[in-house]
């Protein structure tokens, strides 16, 4: 169990699924169930064209809108890109950056995240940053070596301050959508690590930050990876989108 110091977070990330009418029955009904309002904090982070029907719904719930990337440039000639002026504008308060399908299916560079990490905070947005090494780095025993460069990436840029108010998220590539899930053990390991990285350059911002895990989340896994000290909660990408399978991660969360 984390300390009390950091509570809990529990962000789904919808992904590209759904019509804006199935949106909107997801969020009543995570509403209806009471998501959010437990201990631990919930977000939904919905594809960008459900970001307003998404924020009507949420009105009065204790539950928090994200989104799921952000333009690194403030405005201009970005044909297709959201910046986060706009997001935050939309009522977003978290927005990802970072995620591995981004990474490797738009070959989002380290120093490309670290620059939409930038332009999160420019505009009073908290950055989940993700970080997390493909099967191949983790079976030659480079875990390690691929977390820090990714992190270091952003601390570089971003400089320790930044980290007082960003969420970083371990997601093991291997496990996003596959249903292989990081036993408890492995998360905190690397959980450990991150901190530790963050440590190294201020001791009291490490010990605020939360660190998520994601990697096929459910509820039936949730509580045991919650668990683990270093575990501040998770990023949910299939199990999000089931009402009660969200409801009862969320639960997981709870102190
Ligand atoms: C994700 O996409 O961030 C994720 C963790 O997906 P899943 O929970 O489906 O593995």
């Amino acid at each position: 169990m984390n300390p009390a110091s950091r509570r809990p977070l529990v962000a789904g990330n919808w992904k590209m699924h759904g019509s804006r009418a199935d949106a909107a029955c997801l969020i009543n009904e995570l509403v209806a169930r009471g998501v959010g309002t437990g201990s631990s904090e919930a977000v939904v982070c919905p594809p960008f064209v459900h970001l307003e029907e998404a924020r009507r719904r949420l009105e009065g719930s204790r539950i928090g809108l994200g989104a799921q990337d952000a333009c690194a440039e403030e405005q201009g000639g970005y044909t297709g890109e959201v910046s986060a002026a706009m997001l935050a504008d939309a009522g977003c308060r978290y927005v990802i950056v970072g995620h591995s399908e981004r990474r490797a299916l738009y070959a989002e560079s380290d120093d490309l995240v670290a620059r939409k990490f930038l332009a999160a905070g420019r505009h009073a947005l908290v950055p989940i940053l993700c970080v997390g090494e493909s099967l191949a780095e983790r079976e030659r025993d480079a875990t390690r070596t691929v977390i820090l460069r990714q992190l270091d990436a952003v601390l570089g840029a971003a400089g320790v301050p930044a980290f007082g108010r960003a969420v970083v998220a371990y997601e093991p590539v291997w496990a996003i959508g596959t249903g292989l899930t990081a036993s408890p053990a492995q998360a905190q390991e690397v959980h450990a690590l991150i901190r530790g990285r963050i440590a190294e350059n201020d001791a009291t911002i490490a010990a605020s930050l939360r660190v998520l895990y994601g990697g096929s989340v459910k509820a039936a896994n949730a509580a045991e990876l919650f668990a683990m000290p270093d575990v501040d909660g998770g990023l949910i990408g299939g199990a999000s989108l089931k009402a009660d399978e969200f409801a009862a991660i969320c639960a997981a969360a709870d102190r």
